[in-house]
């Protein structure tokens, strides 16, 4: 089952999350439905919030379905490591047709867990550091709109509002 996505401005996108403590089939079906929600919207990653749900899961596959080893379910996600720095082009599917240069850490090591409950630890570089700190600040309330120049900030939430009035977000 295909989602819809939650935009900015939706206050389930700035509030927190809360931990997953059942791994089971509903959660199963869930984090299927969120990959072909992600996969339908041309995406790298999804976070539960982005489909209204305030819980903490996520979804990452930064080969789009090209390579089934990539898929990653993490629920419970903290980034427990970073190392360097990259600024790279970021977008998101909840805010769809903003993109801006945004600081990461180049690499970045992740601890969640998987669709069994089972512990994962990951490091990943580049474009999947990327993802992991992204997803993860989904479910601490936070977009990739926090880490630029209040300035682009606010240029960015201008343009919300002038379309949400418009009725054209
Ligand atoms: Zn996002």
């Amino acid at each position: 089952m295909i989602y819809p996505i939650v935009k900015y401005g939706q206050k389930v996108l700035e509030d927190g999350t809360e931990l997953i403590k059942e791994f089971n089939a509903d959660l199963e079906k869930l984090v299927a439905d969120m990959f072909e929600t992600m996969y339908a919207a041309n995406g790298v990653g999804l976070a539960a919030p982005q489909i209204g749900l305030a819980k903490r899961l996520c979804v990452i596959d930064i080969t789009s379905g090209q390579d089934p080893n990539a898929k990653l379910v993490l629920a419970n996600p903290e980034i427990i490591a970073m190392e360097g720095k990259q600024t790279e082009e970021e977008g998101c599917l909840s805010l769809p047709e903003f993109r801006a240069k945004t600081p990461r850490p180049l690499r970045a090591t992740i601890r969640a867990q998987g669709l069994k409950g089972e512990e994962i630890t990951l490091t990943g570089e580049g474009l999947l550091a990327r993802a992991f700190c992204h997803e993860t600040d989904h479910l601490n309330g936070k977009l990739f709109i926090h880490h630029l120049t209040r300035l682009k900030r606010e240029s960015i939430k201008r343009k919300v509002r002038k379309m949400t009035k418009a009725g054209e977000w």
